[in-house]
């Protein structure tokens, strides 16, 4: 439906807005009154050519939009199994460090498990400033819901501007699990990581 609204009782049919739209969504009707058809952007180019106001767009509800400068730090979840981390953790971890140092930021490690505590002294062993340590026996064997759950909750609370997870098959789940109830951006299948100095 087209946003333009047009007031058939003030329209004198001097045809001005059709002349003025450039996307030749306007004509006159049989009882020389403007009509607009489905093609209409909702330009707002004609509004100003009709000589009596008839033509107006309404309010376009302001959608709120959350200030991205609160987002701070590089993120990496440590993907475990059965309490130990796989090798991805640790290349992740390697280029979520890179990332940091160019923005000048901290890197988090992300352990969620059961019983994982040496994994997240590992994980700062590895580089991260600080590792996120979620221990319960729920999370002992990997599941969407939970772990997704837990990491959702975590970037709601303390807002990570980069969250970094391997590639692999429940790295991918997770990803795409959390990217999902975030309303978030994912970058699948990243073979390389940069970050542009100017504008990150
Ligand atoms: S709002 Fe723009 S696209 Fe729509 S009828 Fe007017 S000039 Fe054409
Ligand atoms: S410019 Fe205004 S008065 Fe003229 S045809 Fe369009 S809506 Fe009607």
């Amino acid at each position: 439906m087209a946003l333009l609204e047009i007031n058939r009782e003030e329209c004198i049919g001097c045809g001005a807005c059709v002349e003025a739209c450039p996307f030749g969504s306007l004509r006159l009707d049989e009882e020389n009154i403007a009509v607009v058809d489905e093609t209409c952007t909702a330009c707002g180019a004609c509004i100003s050519e009709c000589p009596v106001e008839a033509l107006s767009l309404p309010e376009v509800k302001k959608v709120e939009v959350e200030d991205i400068s609160a987002y701070q730090g590089v993120w990496v979840w440590v993907e475990q199994f059965k309490g130990e981390a796989g090798s991805i953790s640790w290349e992740m971890t390697g280029q979520g460090r890179k990332l940091a140092d160019r923005l000048g930021t901290t890197l988090t490690a992300c352990v969620l498990g059961h019983n994982v505590e040496h994994i997240a002294e590992e994980a700062i062993a590895y580089g991260a400033d600080r590792v996120f340590l979620v221990d319960d026996p729920t999370l002992s064997v990997y599941r969407t819901d939970p772990y997704a759950r837990c990491l959702v909750e975590l970037v709601r609370k303390y807002k990570p501007e980069i969250f970094l997870l391997g590639a692999s098959s429940r790295g991918r789940d997770l990803a795409g699990a959390v990217a999902t109830q975030l309303y978030t951006g994912l970058t699948a299948d990243c073979t390389g990581l940069d970050i542009e100095p100017d504008t990150n």
